[in-house]
Order: C-alpha cells, then sequence, then structure tokens
C-alpha cells in the first residue's frame, strides 16, 4: 500500500481531529484511490490519474492534505488543487465533511463513483497546471484582483468540467457504473450546450457555481 503524505490542516479547533481525519481517509477514500490505481479494468482516464497522483507524491511534489472541515465558502465541495508555499509545490486538498455527507447519501457503488471522478477532476487541474493552459496555482497564490481571479478560476472550472464530463462520467455511464445524481445532472447540463466548453451558457452555469470561488479560506 502506498504511504501517502498527509499534511492535516488544523484550523482553530473547528471540526474533526488529526486522528479522526486519518481514520475517515484511511478507511473510506485511499482503499478506492489504491484499488483504482491497480486495476488494469479502471478506466484509462481515472486510472492514469490516480497513478500520477502517487508518483507525483512519491516524487515529493505534491501534498495531500486533509482538513476535518468544510470548505469555508463553498460547504459542497470535496476537495480542490492549492498551492503549498511552505513544501514548494501543490497540493490536493480534501474537505472530509463535505465527503462524509456526500457518503451517508450516497450507496457504496455511488460514493466509490464520487472518489474517482473527484480525484481525477483535481488531476486535470494538476494537468492544466502543467501544460500551462490556466495559470490556476498562481492565480491562487497571487494578489489578482478578485474579479481576475474568479475569471481564471471560471476558466480552468469550464475546461476541467467538460474534461471530467467527457473523459470520466460519461464513460462511467456507459459502463452501467451507478454515479451520483450531481454528477449525471452536470452531464445533462453540458450536453444541453452542445458539449461546447466554449457556449455562453455552460460559461454562464459554471460562474453562477464558482463565484465564491476566490475566497480560499
Ligand atoms: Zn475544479
Amino acid at each position: 500500500m502506498f504511504r501517502l503524505r498527509v499534511w492535516f490542516q488544523a484550523i482553530s479547533g473547528l471540526g474533526w481531529s488529526e486522528a479522526k481525519s486519518n481514520l475517515f481517509f484511511a478507511t473510506y477514500i485511499l482503499p478506492i484511490i489504491v484499488k483504482v490505481s491497480e486495476d488494469q479494468d479502471e478506466l484509462p482516464a481515472v486510472r492514469e490519474r490516480i497513478s500520477f497522483l502517487f508518483t507525483e507524491q512519491r516524487k515529493g511534489n505534491l501534498w495531500h492534505i486533509l482538513t476535518g472541515v468544510y470548505h469555508k465558502f463553498m460547504p459542497g465541495v470535496s476537495g480542490g488543487v492549492v498551492p503549498c508555499n511552505s513544501y514548494s509545490g501543490v497540493g490536493i486538498v480534501l474537505f472530509l465533511l463535505a465527503i462524509r455527507d456526500e457518503m451517508k447519501q450516497l450507496d457504496s457503488e455511488e460514493f466509490e463513483s464520487a472518489i474517482k471522478i473527484l480525484y481525477a477532476h483535481e488531476v486535470i487541474h494538476l494537468e492544466q497546471e502543467l501544460n500551462g493552459l490556466i495559470p490556476l496555482l498562481d492565480t491562487m497564490r497571487g494578489t489578482l484582483p478578485k474579479e481576475a481571479i474568479v475569471e481564471n478560476i471560471v476558466a480552468a472550472e469550464v475546461d476541467a468540467w467538460a474534461k471530467t464530463i467527457t473523459e470520466v462520467i460519461r464513460p462511467m455511464l456507459q459502463q452501467g457504473k451507478k454515479i451520483p445524481s450531481s454528477e449525471s445532472k452536470i452531464s445533462e447540463i453540458f450536453s444541453k450546450f452542445n458539449d461546447d466548453p466554449n457556449h455562453p451558457g455552460w460559461i454562464d452555469y459554471i460562474r453562477r457555481h464558482y463565484s465564491a470561488a476566490h475566497l480560499i479560506a
């Protein structure tokens, strides 16, 4: 089993303890992503991304950050990518209370799909960064005006969700996998906009969801 480098972000005594956060991660999340990375029958778009994550962690380029709290401004958000200045790297951050809430509402197959989609989506953001497509992490590090930060984040999410839907969500549905209704819904919305990431309606839809995204907790 891989040993993840986990940095527990303690936030003023709120939420879960470090021990409880680590236990939840080890019990419910880690087994899913380890299995995916080793399963040759898994969708390459998911398996290769999660394998990349483990490789980068072993190299010390990536931190896995568990927080036993909700995102301060977007409580429904399960995860994200963040710059980690203190470790000169980047991190994937998980908001474990949002993931716990999601788990309560889903059966085990839907929850497994939700975790796969979450990780694939976050690695797509790392690919955007590596390909120089959208300077998402500089956006979060920098001191841009609020409007510019929102626009960069919207551009990143417009692209990342289009890829998540076409490369991950729809192939999972075609395989007959059960996925959370929120993920089916975003796929249906994208198809209403002709699967066109540049469609103004799609961009507006994403903007409405991420209008508070500049408020990094
Ligand atoms: Zn995203």
